[in-house]
């Protein structure tokens, strides 16, 4: 249903949270948000999660005290496959946790899919349609998180709006569109993402509207946009009129 994203400087949960509480409006069954953690000396960056069914009152709550990091992804989930509950809401993250996504919109092959995949042994954690774009990714050899998610991509059919998280490509976000709304907000050293102007315009008024069949990378002080098929779009960001 909705979809904030952030990378940038600042701590990034509370940026989540209020993105979420201004998307609020659209209805909603439970919400969720995942959030690249500082790396320790040495290791990987590490995805932290938290859901919850309900209001996003309650995921904040659940919240941890020390929940430091500068980039994250949320999302408030009105459910079409798989009830409301803690696990159905997103993000999904993969067993390795690698990759986290959180998803608007519908995989209509999702049952084929997800067939294949627990033939080949994937251990599913939720009953929702968006999962199996998780597991294809987690599990796609390519070299680049781009190429990764436009080859699962490729395997799906159905409406989305998607934002992707990988914990090893930890300086970028990256999104897509078919059929569901993606927004890029541009700020300074600093970049949003939701699916609705409503969670950026407080940050910024400089927007990108990706169109289907559109991706695009973040990085805290860059962003290009592409097609699913790898070529490069132009992207002028426009400035949007809004009656705070
Ligand atoms: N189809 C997905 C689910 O049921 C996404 C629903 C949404 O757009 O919030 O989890």
């Amino acid at each position: 249903c909705g979809i904030v994203g952030y990378i940038g400087r600042r701590d990034v949960a509370p940026l989540l949270l209020e993105g979420l509480q201004r998307l609020e409006y659209r209805g909603y069954d439970s919400a969720g948000l995942v959030i690249t953690g500082k790396p320790a000396a040495g290791k990987p960056a590490a995805l932290k999660m938290v859901k919850a069914k309900g209001r996003v009152r309650e995921l904040e709550s659940r919240v941890p005290k020390r929940f430091a990091g500068t980039t994250g992804i949320a999302h408030t989930r009105w459910a079409t496959h798989g009830a409301p509950s803690d696990e159905n809401a997103h993000p999904h993250i993969d067993p390795q946790n690698k990759v986290a996504l959180v998803h608007n919109g519908i995989i209509d092959n999702a049952t084929e899919l997800r067939v294949k995949l627990e033939a080949d042994g994937v251990v599913f954690l939720s009953e929702t349609d968006t999962e199996v774009l998780t597991h294809l990714i987690a599990r796609s050899q390519a070299e680049t998180l781009e190429e990764k998610v436009r080859q699962s991509l490729k395997l799906v059919e159905g409406t989305y709006g998607i934002a992707v998280l990988h914990a090893d490509f930890a300086d970028r976000i990256v999104v897509a569109r078919n059929g569901s709304p993606v927004v890029l907000g541009i700020g300074e050293k600093e970049m949003f993402v939701a699916s609705d102007v409503a969670a950026l315009v407080s940050h910024t008024r400089q927007v990108v509207t990706l169109d289907d069949g559109e991706m695009a990378t973040i990085k805290a002080d860059d962003f290009r946009t592409y097609t699913t098929e790898g070529s490069r779009t132009s992207a002028t960001p426009t400035t949007v009129e809004w009656e705070a």
